[in-house]
């Protein structure tokens, strides 16, 4: 799909732009813990006031349901991004009416004011067109640099996009980019990881996954419900035994669609869920009734490697263990620390995204290798899901 950027914005000079940022950063105690969120703004900010525009910046902060709470306000990330920024930051106690237009008025040429939490106003999370218009009212033009809220059809990601000319924004644009060489045009071959603790929560990735990669591999819990459905004892693993059907019809649409399914061929076991619990290497088909199914064996291990170290493309979400508790981290340490090498030598496009999977990278130590981390969550989700998401959609070109 295409969409509009800020080269379609033409002359911005003297203009106000809103722009729609994700400064739903982690606090504590009043203070903002990591910037990171921040940071991905900031490319936006600059190009716009290089521009010689106004930047008028819109954000949710946590659940306020469309009530003003106090502890729930924007102010603290006022300061920080002041510093970022190397330039003051004003700030308006509300994102629409009086308050809001003095503040917008008082903003010098290049100046940038932040608004308050979007989502103090019912008409946010209703996709109210009235509270988008007044929303509108206080800028020339929209642009949406927030991908981890586009999948929500909200006033300040969707309705506002029908009211002003809308662009995305650098970081926006980035993800969409980098999502689109991972999925939508991906160099061949394509592969997929897919992990994590059940099939259920990602039945709609999967079925969507297995109709676009050469080769996914499957792994964590969600694999122990796979060798279930094929007559495998998996003993005392989490494992989702009434979604065995669906999992056989996976396997069948996979085939269908040519796309090769590398399971298990064996196992990492313990009867403890617990650091340094004793872990032992099983085949299928040695999986005693106490054992539980925490990581993937190290012939599996060895077949995930060979398959990115054939693949020119590299999708992944979900751990292949519990990578929280060592030693049961070693096949998704191990995977990930594979593909960032290729990745860094550009002989691979790896891209990953999930909430516990930046972790695991984290964990592994490289996250900065990948060629793309999403950090979007849910949003992240659905777009691997296949799903049109409202905020991309309303800037479509
Ligand atoms: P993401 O947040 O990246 O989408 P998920 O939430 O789907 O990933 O899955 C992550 C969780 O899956 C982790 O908490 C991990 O401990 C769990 N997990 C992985 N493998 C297993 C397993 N064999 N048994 C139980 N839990 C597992
Ligand atoms: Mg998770």
């Amino acid at each position: 799909m295409t969409f509009r950027t800020l080269d379609d914005a033409g002359t911005i000079y003297g203009q106000t732009a809103l722009v729609r940022v994700d400064f739903n950063v982690p606090m504590e105690a009043g203070r903002v813990a990591d910037d990171t969120r921040l940071r991905s703004a900031l490319p936006t900010i600059r190009r716009l006031n290089a521009g010689g525009a106004k930047v008028v910046l819109l954000a949710h902060f946590e659940r306020p349901k469309g009530k003003r709470v106090p502890e729930m306000s924007l102010r603290p990330v006022v300061e920080p991004l002041a510093a970022l920024l190397g330039k003051p930051v004003a700030f308006a106690d509300d994102c629409v009416g009086p308050e809001a237009q003095r503040a917008v008025g008082a903003l010098p040429h290049e100046g940038v004011l932040l608004l308050e939490n979007v989502r103090f106003h019912p008409g946010e999370e209703s996709n109210d067109p009235a509270f988008a218009a007044q929303l509108a009212e206080l800028a020339d033009f929209y642009v949406n640099d927030a991908f981890s809220a586009a999948h929500r059809a909200h006033a300040s990601t969707e309705a506002i996009a029908r009211v002003l000319p809308a662009y995305a924004g650098e970081a926006l644009r980035r993800e969409l980019e980098m999502l689109d060489k991972a999925l939508g045009a991906p160099e061949r071959p394509v592969m997929g990881i897919v992990g994590g603790s059940k099939v259920s929560t990602k039945l709609d990735l999967l079925n969507n996954l297995v109709g676009k990669l050469d080769r996914l591999a499957i792994g964590g819990g969600m694999a122990n419900t796979f060798l279930f459905a094929q007559g495998h004892d998996i003993g005392g693993s989490l494992a989702e035994r009434d979604m065995a059907e669906t999992a056989r019809e996976i396997i069948a649409s996979a085939a269908r669609s040519g796309c090769e399914l590398l399971l298990p061929v064996d196992v990492v076991v313990s009867d403890r869920v617990e650091p340094g619990a004793s872990a032992n290497v099983r085949a299928l088909g040695e999986v005693g009734p106490e054992d539980k199914i925490l990581d993937a064996g190290p012939e599996t291990l060895k077949s995930i490697k060979d398959a990115i170290d054939g693949a020119r493309t590299l999708i992944w979400n979900g751990p292949l263990g519990v990578f929280e508790i060592p030693p049961f981290d070693h096949a998704t340490v191990e995977a990930a620390r594979f593909a960032a090498r290729h990745a860094k030598t550009e002989r691979l496009i790896a891209v990953a995204g999930g909430g516990d999977t930046v972790a695991a990278l984290n964990h592994a130590g490289v996250a900065e290798d990948f060629t793309f981390v999403s950090t979007a969550g849910g949003a992240f989700l659905e777009w691997m899901e296949g799903k049109t998401l409202p905020g991309v959609a309303a800037l479509a070109a």
